[in-house]
């Protein structure tokens, strides 16, 4: 039986951020300062984790994508991720990663059942990356997509978030890696969640510039048919290209008609919608003891609760308190 919201949305997918930390400290993702941790304590045990997951299962969930903070980090992750391929009802589980922990986790993640992997990557220049995310480490990062792609996984999502002034003149370099690689290469617009001490409406390049920019250079895009994933990505190919070209466009042309996530969040919320702050805790009553029923009830509550849409058009300016790390970008 599907999961369906009362806008008759089937809901088949959990977004489960396991930490709020992470190895990167990008500019447009964490606040500059005013960052708490969460304590040890306050993280969602794996076993917790593992048991709503089998619960969302029961009610229709097939897909997990694990996130962060940055995965990779969090101490016994691969036999976490082992420990759920087996939960009746999941089909697939995927990972969105940095990229930074690939070259030596890609094989594990592979046997671990992980079966698609989405690598974050704001910029193709060692310098500029370092101005980024505050890291050196570029060429490990490649050198981890190289290792992702020798493991087996296909196709390997390359997702960039171009910032007005700071990355958007690699747009087009981005898209020409899909000319002679299987990538997906997908472009995000910039929402305003997290560092919301740097959030300007005019940082988002939407996702019309974004393809105005690669066809000026690059020639016009076909709809790609064959793209996989149900995702919110539109699809695109150069001519001749042997990847994919995707926009993801929360921003200018929302998906939220079709959107099919919960998300839990690193301290145990089910957070119906990104761009709401409504959420539903699950890691109290789980550490009170309830009992299954009550986490189903609480799940179907966060269908209830989940917002048509998000508003952004009628409240530009606004931002979101809690850093994607901690909601599970
Ligand atoms: N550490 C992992 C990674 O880098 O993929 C997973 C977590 S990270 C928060 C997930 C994604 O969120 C990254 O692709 C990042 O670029 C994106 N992200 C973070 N803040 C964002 C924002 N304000 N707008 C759009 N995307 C954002």
């Amino acid at each position: 039986m599907p999961l369906v919201d009362p806008r008759n949305r089937i809901i088949d997918y959990l977004r489960v951020s396991v930490t709020d930390r992470c190895n990167l400290s990008c500019a447009y993702c964490k606040p500059r300062s005013g960052m708490r941790l969460l304590s040890h304590g306050d993280v969602l045990r794996y076993e917790e984790i593992h048991r709503l997951v089998t619960v969302a299962a029961t009610l229709g969930i097939s897909h997990v994508r694990i996130t962060g903070g940055e995965p990779l980090v969090r101490r016994d992750l691969l036999p976490f991720l082992a420990s759920l391929r087996p939960v009746p009802g999941i089909t697939d589980i995927s990972i969105t990663t940095n990229g930074l922990l690939l070259e030596e986790m890609a094989e594990g993640l592979r046997d671990a059942g992980i079966c698609r992997l989405n690598i974050s990557l704001d910029s193709l220049k060692p310098a500029r990356f370092a101005g980024i995310t505050g890291s050196d480490e570029w060429g490990r990062v490649w050198r981890g997509i190289e290792k992702a792609e020798t493991c087996g996984f296909a196709p390997i999502k390359i997702n960039m978030v171009p910032v007005r002034g700071v990355n958007d003149d690699e747009i087009v370099d981005f898209a020409r890696l899909t000319l002679d690689r299987q990538f997906h290469v997908r472009f995000i617009e910039l929402m305003p969640i997290g560092a919301h001490d740097r959030w300007d409406t005019d940082s988002c390049v939407s996702s019309e510039e974004a393809r105005r920019a690669i066809e000026e250079v690059l020639g016009p895009l076909e709809p790609a048919s064959d793209a996989t994933g149900a995702g919110p990505a539109r699809n695109f190919r150069l001519a001749g290209g042997r990847g994919v070209i995707g926009f993801i466009s929360p921003i200018t042309k929302h998906f939220c008609e079709s959107c099919r996530r919960l998300r839990l969040t690193a301290d145990g919320r089910i957070r119906p919608c990104l761009l709401s702050d409504t959420e539903i805790d699950v890691k109290s009553p789980m550490r009170g003891g309830c009992g299954d029923e009550e986490l189903v009830r609480l799940l179907q509550l966060a269908l209830q609760v989940k917002p048509e849409r998000h508003y952004l058009a009628e409240a530009p300016g606004a931002c979101f308190e809690r850093t994607m790390s901690k909601i599970g970008g």
